[in-house]
């Protein structure tokens, strides 16, 4: 029977790619968008045409209620949930001083508090059905900490938190979940970085070479693949951190 697949922010970057790669492999996916909704519908009917199998459905996933609706609309649809991607994410460059109560919550919420609600929610039809995958977008800085992405740093280490603990409570269930930790990979998320800032970025790292949303698509291609892989926090840098 054809898997089904919740994607959070997957109207672009690595969300986009991730929903593309596993509607070719003939999964059944629920791409979720909060504010992009032009190129939610752009990637609907682009797979559409080309004959795969992709809903999408507007949730601000930092709401609780909102991610109960997003799992209650694919339940609906499809009668079960085989793996959640927990993508959607946000980062801000601020000093710790100016961090104010209001960016704290945008960002632990948005990051870390989303996944925390949608593994809540598709949980209960994964334990049913002794079957399930869930792997966490993090963040190499989740592992190392960078300096003027404080609340950034905090909510990506926090989601690896997660990642570990469930791996532990639902192993018996046969409901496996790893964390994927990207380096830079490039995407809308840092447009604002200068074409000087990558060549010194690109000197510190061994394969000399910024990542692609495709280097993160196959990893989540080969975990779901994959099973014997848990709890895992597996990083995709081009060797920029080695721990
Ligand atoms: P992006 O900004 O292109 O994508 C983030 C997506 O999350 C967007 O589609 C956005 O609309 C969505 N989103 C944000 N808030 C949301 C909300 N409340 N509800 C639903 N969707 C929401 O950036 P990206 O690079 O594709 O990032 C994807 C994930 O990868 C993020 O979690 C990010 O932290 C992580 N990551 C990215 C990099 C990188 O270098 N690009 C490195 C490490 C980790």
């Amino acid at each position: 029977m054809e898997k089904v697949a919740i994607i959070t922010g997957a109207s672009r970057g690595i969300g986009r790619e991730i929903a593309k790669t596993l509607a070719k492999k003939g999964i059944k996916i629920v791409a979720n968008y909060n504010k992009s909704e032009k190129e939610a519908k752009e990637l609907k009917e682009e797979l559409q045409k080309e004959g795969y199998k992709i809903e999408i459905f507007k949730a601000d996933v930092s709401k609780k209620a909102e991610c109960k609706d997003l799992a209650k609309y694919t339940l609906e649809k499809y009668k079960k949930i085989d793996i959640l991607i927990n993508n959607a994410g946000i980062d801000k460059y601020q000093l710790i001083t100016e961090v104010s109560q209001e960016d704290w919550n945008e960002i632990i919420n948005t990051n870390l508090y989303s996944a925390f609600c949608m593994c809540q929610e598709v949980l209960q039809n994964m334990i049913h059905n002794k079957n399930g995958c869930i792997i966490n977008i993090s963040s190499m800085w989740g592992i190392v900490g960078a300096s003027t992405e404080i609340v950034y740093s905090i909510s990506k280490a926090g989601l690896d938190g997660l990642t570990k603990s469930l791996a532990k409570e639902v192993g018996p269930s046969n409901i496996r979940v790893n964390s994927i930790a990207p380096g830079f990979i490039e995407t809308d998320m840092n447009k604002e970085i200068s074409n000087q800032e990558k060549i010194d970025i690109i000197n510190n790292i061994p394969l000399e070479k910024l990542g692609k949303t495709e280097d993160i698509a196959k990893c989540v291609n080969w975990l779901i693949e994959d099973n014997y892989t848990t709890g895992q926090i597996i990083s995709i840098n081009g060797g920029w951190v080695i721990t």
